[in-house]
């Protein structure tokens, strides 16, 4: 294919990943974080980290932590961020609130956003009668043009309101994306877009455009689930007097069967796959294999060689499928190639080292007469292993098809967990038993089954603890899959 993303020469490269900070940290994230920091290394540029939490009731502190955990064990750390600064901060959204609050205003004062005062029964009822006219576009811009004295009372009155852009009211907007050319979107198409919202804070939308602006980042590289979104954040640039960045989407990654990749076809959490023992190198070489290609079509390739050899022309859009056989046939060739002394210290610092050992001992110790014990006693806590069979997984009496039902819904449940702990855990699984109307023992026994493959374990909600969420939702799947009538 051939591609041409401009390089600007009259000031560096720099690019950014934007992960929100709403739940484990996703492969997605690590995957287009390396494509960012690859083009910005082959190019000199520097790699921005910035975290977009304007989603208050979703953020948390700990999918942060998560985030730059996990970004690290790949080496995919960043130039300038939250925690390690730099000359563009603050680097956390919900730190620029008032940033985006006087760039809403300032759009305000040169006529081109308004305050709208629609109520939720309005914009209901909008919706109704665009539904009826088959209208794609729900809000009626009713508010747009309000004589000023009336927005004036209005405020002054403090009545809720939010900050809608005026969108141009014909015409069309152009869309270039640096690897597939220009699309053209009918402005018709397109409402009045909320910048600021009734609580102050930004939309995504917003937030977004103002601080690629405002730290000065050249080339936006995300996911192609985004591409939706451009045309709006083109008229923001526009808008604001303001020169867009580059925009280039990536393919999405795919399941096997070609749907979005997902939770329920594939582990996504990263945090999966480090606990589960696949190596830093490993998940790179495969995530940099997503769609794009060394020249000598190379299956194995370093981190090095892919900067070396980086270029966009070398990028094909058909969904690349997450295939987990290629990611265990490469690690185990990374493994392969380790010295004796480099393997030890790769599994000291996979669980076998004092940390995770520390977790796991006080669990077993009351079970165990012989240090030895102590090996065939845990097997859960390291290894993976294959979901036992329905009639191992079933307590008596219990049919398979209700034991199918229930684990589904227990593994909803477990995935909705937000901080990952014992209390957490039990309370999660207790409220299970009321939902799924099984016997606390055969629910209980069930998950344990699934969790541990083993009926006599370690308390099952510590053990849960410390094996951590990523693997318990993995294994808990797997168990539901292997009950399917
Ligand atoms: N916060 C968005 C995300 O979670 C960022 C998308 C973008 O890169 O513009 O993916």
């Amino acid at each position: 294919m051939s591609v041409n993303i401009p390089i600007p020469q009259d000031r560096p490269v720099r690019v950014r990943v934007a992960p929100s900070p709403t739940g484990d940290p996703h492969v997605g994230t690590a995957y287009i974080a390396l494509f960012n920091k690859a083009f910005a290394e082959k190019h000199g540029g520097r790699f921005v980290l910035r975290i977009e939490d304007t989603d208050q009731k979703r953020s948390t502190a700990e999918s942060e932590q998560a985030i730059f955990d996990s970004l690290r064990w790949l080496g995919l750390d960043w130039h300038e961020g939250p925690d390690v600064g730099g000359p563009y901060g603050p680097y956390r959204q919900s730190e620029r609130t008032e940033i985006y609050r006087a760039h809403a205003q300032r759009l305000v004062d040169e006529g081109r956003a308004y305050h709208c005062f629609a109520t939720a029964e309005e914009l209901a009822e909008m919706r109704e009668t665009a539904l009826a006219e088959g209208r794609r576009t729900a809000y009626d811009r009713r508010y747009r043009d309000l004589p000023r004295e009336e927005v004036e009372r209005r405020l002054a009155a403090g009545e809720s309101h939010v900050i809608r852009l005026k969108m141009p009211l014909g015409g069309s907007t152009r869309v270039k994306d640096g690897l597939r050319g220009g699309i053209d979107i009918d402005n018709a198409e397109l409402d009045d877009q909320i910048l600021l919202k009734s609580d102050g804070f930004p939309t995504y939308h917003l937030a977004n455009v103002v601080d690629d602006h405002l730290m000065e980042i050249t080339h936006v590289i995300r996911a192609e689930e985004w591409i939706p979104s451009t045309p709006k954040h083109v008229l923001l640039y526009e808008a604001f007097g303001w020169q867009a960045p580059v925009f280039i989407h990536l393919p999405l990654l795919r399941n096997k069967d070609k749907t979005k990749i997902s939770k329920r076809k594939n582990p996504v959490s990263l945090e999966y796959y480090r606990t589960t023992g696949y190596l830093p190198e490993a998940m790179l070489n495969f995530l940099g294999r997503m769609g794009w290609s060394m020249p000598d079509e190379a299956e194995k390739f370093d981190y090095a060689q892919m900067v070396e050899h980086f270029d966009f022309g070398r990028m094909s859009l058909g969904g690349p499928i997450f295939d987990l056989d290629k990611l265990d046939w490469l690690n185990g060739m990374y493994i392969r190639e380790l010295e004796p002394e480099a393997l030890v210290a790769r599994l000291q610092s996979w669980l076998l080292g004092s940390g995770y050992l520390a977790e796991v001992a006080p669990l077993v110790r009351e079970r165990i007469k012989r240090l030895g014990d102590f090996v065939p006693s845990t097997t859960f806590f390291f290894g993976p292993f294959d979901a036992l069979p329905p009639e191992q997984l079933l307590p008596k009496k219990v049919e398979q098809a209700d034991a199918y039902k229930a684990m589904k819904s227990v593994t909803d449940a477990i995935d909705a967990v937000a901080t990952w702990d014992e209390a957490s855990i039990e309370a999660t699984l207790r409220e299970q038993v009321e939902v799924t109307g099984l016997k606390l023992r055969d629910l209980f026994m069930i998950v344990r089954l699934a969790v541990t493959g083993q009926k006599a374990t370690p308390p099952l909600f510590e053990s849960m603890a410390v094996i951590g969420k990523a693997r318990c939702q993995y294994r808990l799947r797997e168990a539901t899959h292997a009950l399917k009538p």
